[in-house]
């Protein structure tokens, strides 16, 4: 049984790449491309867990996160970072405030795998 995920990109090849696979492996995915959409989504979709990319148009990760973390109807829900390789220096910075992880950019498939095992009820089930 899948869970239904979030994911907040605005790279259209990354966005499908997460897409296709969480899809193949039976979840419920539900995107935004911006942070003030993701915020949206996150209030009113009731995921199960959130990806969400730092560098955003408009309000970046940091801003969205706190907003999620501000609405009572998504305060629970774990929310992981999709952060560039060239950031990982923000990954410390991302943990302190209150990402769940962080998976690294360019997506590798199997550290996907990981945080949905991690953070997902069910683990993976692809
Ligand atoms: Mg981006």
């Amino acid at each position: 049984m899948g869970s239904r995920i979030l994911v907040i990109e605005d790279n259209p090849l990354n966005l499908k790449l997460i897409r296709d696979v969480l899809s193949f492996q039976g979840h419920d995915v539900v995107t935004a491309e911006s942070g003030e959409e993701g915020v949206e989504r996150a209030a009113d979709s009731a995921p199960d867990l959130v990806l969400m990319d730092i560098q955003l148009p408009g309000i970046d990760g940091h801003e969205a996160l706190q907003r999620i973390r501000a609405d009572p109807r998504c305060r629970g829900v774990p929310v992981v970072a999709v952060t560039a390789f060239a950031m990982r220096e923000d990954i410390a910075r991302a943990e302190a405030a209150g990402f769940a992880g962080y998976i690294a950019k360019p997506i590798n498939i199997r550290a996907l795998n990981e945080q949905l095992a991690r953070y997902l009820p069910g683990g993976v089930h692809g």
